[in-house]
């Protein structure tokens, strides 16, 4: 079974990582975020979508796809969305030593750098947090976690089981992560137009980080 939805123990272990936003009690403000792009056709969808539906969101990117498409980058940035750090060539905090993750998480600050962003926050690839990342970074800028998992990028998963699982999962203040991927796009073209009229439906409105 896929877990949609962190379990309420995790983030009281590791609280110095942002697993949701603390919003008013009254406020329906939901993130969504993007991972792993920027992507030719697949950020222009996003793009589209969003726009469509007045929602602002936050792109995770990684460094070398910036460096490749650098016309996407300042295209998410012109339309009023934030991006943040997933390094330089999606590291994996569980394989890298302390000091080839620092360096990979810093040459992505540098793209950004070069491309006048400011970053939103880092979000670790695949969710995997090393010693360096729960002392280091989160001294430096947020470091964005998850409330809802939408596994997009799962080919086992259904476009319906995981609108109907993402429709218990969006609470206010609730951090969704989804992927403009290659790997996500079957699933994603689906799944983001339906959540964002969902969410419209709902009147939650639709932030960036
Ligand atoms: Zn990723």
């Amino acid at each position: 079974m896929f877990i949609h939805q962190i379990p309420s123990l995790i983030p009281k272990v590791f609280p110095k990582l942002t697993w949701k936003m603390d919003n008013e009690i009254n406020s329906k403000e939901v993130y969504f975020t993007f991972d792993d792009g920027p992507t030719p056709e697949i950020t222009n969808f996003v793009l589209e979508c969003l726009a469509k539906y007045d929602a602002k969101a936050t792109f995770f990117c990684i460094g070398n796809n910036m460096v490749a498409n650098a016309e996407l980058v300042r295209k998410i940035s012109a339309e009023g969305h934030a991006i943040g750090n997933h390094t330089m060539n999606h590291a994996n905090a569980w394989k890298y030593t302390r000091e080839n993750y620092e360096t990979d998480y810093l040459a992505c600050k540098e793209v950004m750098d070069r491309f006048n962003i400011t970053s939103a926050g880092f979000r670790p690839p695949y969710g995997r947090v090393n010693t360096y990342i729960y002392n280091h970074i989160t001294e430096i800028e947020p470091v964005y976690m998850w409330s809802y998992l939408s596994g997009d990028y799962n080919a086992d998963l259904t476009t319906q089981s995981i609108i109907r699982s993402a429709k218990i999962g969006i609470h206010p203040g609730g951090i969704l992560v989804f992927h403009d991927s290659i790997k996500a796009f079957p699933r994603l073209k689906v799944i983001l137009p339906e959540l964002l009229d969902y969410c419209q439906s709902e009147n939650i409105s639709m932030k960036a980080l």
